[in-house]
């Protein structure tokens, strides 16, 4: 069977190498669209400075180029300052919430991040102010993240998760070696640049 299979592919070869038009390569690369899947936009917020942010926006760049298929491009907005009514006195933080409404809206694909110091918290795991990572709210194109719990790598990942959320509509899951793992099941450990098997077939 096998070599009647490759005896059509030869013909098949042989047959177009007889044709007197061949379709020039050109045509081929000229369809191939070098437009970015989605820019990402970072929004720093107050004392979150656009040198950071740009640092930041290359460190997941490249790890979204390790997990996922696409394009993607990064620009940096100027810097913005907190809201006020977004401010939670007792504990200090910074309702989440109130940061996402104070996100400029932009329309898919564009997704847009906002990027704060300051502690971020949200009426979650039946607490009415929990202290969070990262918030993306369902269906929507925009994430506010907060470096305050998660620093350096697991800063990038905690975007790369939300990430995750926004552009694949990926859940969470169980598996603490998955990207898309609940921050709340790492109890402390680092997280991993991986997908799950499950996930994987999603990208
Ligand atoms: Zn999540
Ligand atoms: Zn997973």
């Amino acid at each position: 069977m096998k070599i009647i299979n490759l005896l059509i592919v030869l013909c098949l070869c042989a047959c177009n190498t007889n044709k007197e038009k061949v379709e020039p390569v050109d045509n081929f690369t000229d369809s191939i669209s070098l437009e970015p899947c989605a820019t990402i936009f970072l929004q720093p917020y107050e004392d979150f400075s656009q040198k950071e942010a740009e640092i930041l926006g290359n460190k997941v760049l490249k790890k979204l180029n390790k997990l996922y298929y696409g394009y993607w491009s990064i620009k940096v907005l100027p810097s913005r300052p907190l809201p006020i009514k977004a401010y939670y006195k007792p504990r200090h933080r910074y309702l989440a919430n109130v940061l996402l409404k104070d996100l400029p809206n932009r329309s898919s694909p564009i997704y847009i991040i906002g990027l704060t110091h300051k502690d971020i918290s949200f009426k979650i795991h039946n607490t009415s102010n929990y202290g969070i990572m990262g918030l993306t709210p369902l269906g929507k194109n925009k994430s506010i993240v907060s470096d305050f719990r998660a620093k350096g790598d697991d800063f990038v990942a905690v975007i790369v998760h939300e990430f995750g959320h926004v552009f694949f509509g990926l859940r969470h899951c169980l598996d603490t070696n998955c990207i898309m793992c609940d921050y709340q099941k790492h109890k402390g450990k680092p997280f991993n640049f991986n997908l799950c098997k499950e996930h994987e077939g999603i990208r």
